[in-house]
């Protein structure tokens, strides 16, 4: 079984068809992210419709910047209410890309978003464009555990970090046609390594949309770096998935 752990499923179009494709490659669990209050709903009622959808909700970084402490502090408590039909804490995270950011509110709220996930024992989905560093600085200073390092461009000594952390990487499905993550699957165990797939963006051959069934491409771009059989790859990586909600 193929699991793609990070993707945007509310932002596809024809959904039956896109699980649909997916079972058809036998990617069987999807974990779908919200990034604000409206996806962080449409996500959940996905995971209730869909058997192999699993909800992971949270506020990305710029829409968190539009929100007041209040919101921010009411959609955590909305989470908090359904733990139960919550597989993980995410896409949460920093973003220093562009300018006139407030990076201190940003910090504030990843923080709360840790500790969270730190709460309810589950894994956090992190976004750190431009932010790596900081990112695994305040992940460290809270002690996080269960993290996922989602689409991680940082320097491949922090990548060194992230595993000594015993935390997660997951591989892209740009993976195909980025020398930098080849180089990530190179050096990374593969007891740290998912592989997600990011739809509708990230599509392996560079098009618009990708969806999950496309995951298999990072699948098959670590068995061919690694040099193991695909079966081998999927069982150890199902492995990975489940230690996480251990
Ligand atoms: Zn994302």
């Amino acid at each position: 079984m193929y699991i793609d752990v990070h993707c945007h499923l509310d932002m596809l179009k024809n959904i039956d068809e896109i699980i649909k494709n997916a079972k058809k490659k036998n990617v069987n669990v999807i974990v779908s992210a919200g990034v604000d209050i409206e996806t962080n709903r449409k996500t959940l009622e996905l995971s209730e419709k869909f058997q192999e959808v699993r909800a992971c909700l949270g506020i990305y970084p710029d829409e968190a910047l539009k929100m007041s402490d209040k919101e921010i502090d009411s959609e955590i408590e909305f989470i908090n209410k359904n733990k139960e039909k919550v597989w993980g804490i995410g896409e949460v995270g920093m973003d220093f890309s562009g300018n006139d950011k407030d990076n201190e509110k940003q910090e504030r709220v990843f923080e709360k978003f840790i500790e969270l996930s730190k709460k309810l024992d589950k894994p956090i989905v992190v976004h750190s464009r431009k932010a790596e560093e900081e990112c695994i600085e305040v992940l460290e200073k809270l002690k996080a555990k269960k993290v996922v390092m989602h689409y991680f461009s940082g320097r491949l000594k922090l990548v060194e970090r992230i595993v000594n952390n015993g935390w997660m990487l997951s591989i892209p499905t740009a993976v195909k046609n980025s020398e930098h993550f080849q180089k990530v699957v190179e050096i990374v165990p593969i007891e740290n390594l998912l592989c997600e797939t990011d739809s509708p963006y990230s599509h392996p051959d560079k098009k618009f949309p990708n969806e999950p069934a496309n995951v298999v491409e990072s699948y098959k771009m670590i068995a061919k770096i690694k040099g193991l059989g695909l079966n081998e790859v999927e069982e150890k990586i199902e492995k990975n998935f489940e230690r996480l909600v251990k």
